[in-house]
């Protein structure tokens, strides 16, 4: 049992000074101090005390696309980037993931992705995947990608499906409707996110095959799920307009040289708002784990970079260094992706939720994070390291 006092709560609404009991996994109540309600002796003397001391505590963050194997592998097989150890998730105030396969679904696969899932879970972490890859038919487990959703319980949706790039499967409208299709089918048997989580890459095409699916067929806007969408500004315009369809899009959290025609996600997230599109259909992601390449005209990687677990904090700090205030920047990060992902236990601070919550210093670095109540980051100190990371 945790007792958290003098924390300043953004549940993202601002709540002012709380303290809050934590029993198990979850906030049991929360409250001004003064009215915490009395606990039994015995609880009393083992109830450890975090006092925040003032400091902001919010939401842990909600990481809807990180390759956690490992992504890369697109010069070479020694481009294949290692898996990501869970403190690079704890120390950037990271508490969920979603695990995801890229260009490489052959070398690596669902076997892997479960398998690294199932450790980042074992660590302490909240871990989900999406089956399949950037290619269609789907790398799967169990022979459907309907059926891996079905029957894997951490499997919650279908991507990143490549489309509108050169490493894409090329997939065709009836071929990418079918995979939303599947993945609505299997949200629907579950009650998991049953999205399709779709990478878009430079091609000029676009976003046009899922404006083809929002006019063309019966499937909910919802289910359509683009990311990358901040890697061009003509493409950002066009997940706007997607979002006031219905669709929830993602910003990546990838870095932003002067002068390239993109938007960083920090920029991308303050024109989002500006845009007046509803504010809850916007999420950000960090692509960890992944390689983030550029390619010459002949499809040839010229440099390359990894996605970094800290790209999200790094971008929270960003915002609001742009004048964006917390409680109105908070929703992309926590939630909106736990909306998306039909999380209902996560994503905000309140009594009955998980316990998935990070206090921030003054700078905006976390300074305590902690995950289904276990404390993970204690005043900027690691407490549970991955198994190999020394
Ligand atoms: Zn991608």
């Amino acid at each position: 049992m945790l007792l958290i006092q003098n924390a300043d709560v953004y549940a993202p609404r601002p709540l002012g000074v709380q303290s809050l009991l934590v029993g198990g996994s979850q906030v049991l109540w929360i409250g001004p101090g003064r009215e915490l309600p009395g606990l039994p002796a015995a609880l009393a003397a083992v109830a450890e005390v975090i006092d925040l001391d003032g400091d902001r505590l919010i939401p842990g963050l909600i990481d809807g696309h990180v390759h956690v194997t490992g992504g890369g592998g697109e010069a070479g097989f020694r481009t294949r980037v290692p898996p990501v150890p869970l403190s690079r998730f704890t120390t950037a105030g990271v508490t969920t993931v979603v695990g995801l396969l890229g260009t490489d679904d052959v070398a690596r696969g669902p076997r892997e992705l479960l398998a690294t899932l199932y450790a980042l879970r074992e660590e302490g972490l909240n871990a989900y995947g999406y089956t399949g890859g950037y290619h269609v038919p789907p790398a799967t487990l169990t022979g459907s990608a309907r059926g891996d959703l079905v029957f894997v319980d951490a499997l919650v949706g279908i991507g990143e499906v490549a489309i509108s790039d050169h490493r894409s499967s090329q997939p065709t409208f009836p071929e990418l409707l079918r995979l939303a299709a599947d993945a609505h089918v299997a949200g629907l048997m579950t009650d998991k996110a049953g999205v399709l989580h779709l990478h878009l890459g430079d091609g000029p095409r676009g976003l046009e095959l899922v404006r083809r699916a929002l006019a063309e067929s019966e499937l909910p806007a919802r289910v359509w799920n683009p990311t990358h969408v901040n890697r061009r500004r003509a493409l950002f315009d066009e997940a706007v307009a997607l979002a006031r369809a219905g669709c929830t899009v993602d910003l990546t959290a990838f870095p932003v040289a002067d002068g390239e025609d993109a938007y960083s996600a920090a920029e991308g997230l303050v024109r989002y708002a500006a845009s007046g599109a509803p504010p809850e259909r916007v999420t950000v992601s960090s692509d960890a784990g992944g390689c983030l390449p550029c390619f010459d005209p002949d499809g040839r990687v010229c440099r390359m970079d990894v996605g970094s677990a800290g790209a999200l904090l790094a971008t929270l700090r960003d915002v609001l260094a742009r004048g964006m205030p917390l409680e109105a920047a908070l929703p992309a990060f926590t939630s909106n992706p736990a909306r998306l992902l039909r999380l209902s236990r996560k994503g905000v601070v309140a009594a009955g939720a998980d316990a998935d919550l990070v206090a921030l210093d003054a700078t905006g670095a976390a300074r305590t994070v902690i995950i289904r109540g276990q404390v993970q980051l204690r005043d900027g100190a690691v407490v549970r390291r991955g198994t190999f990371e020394t």
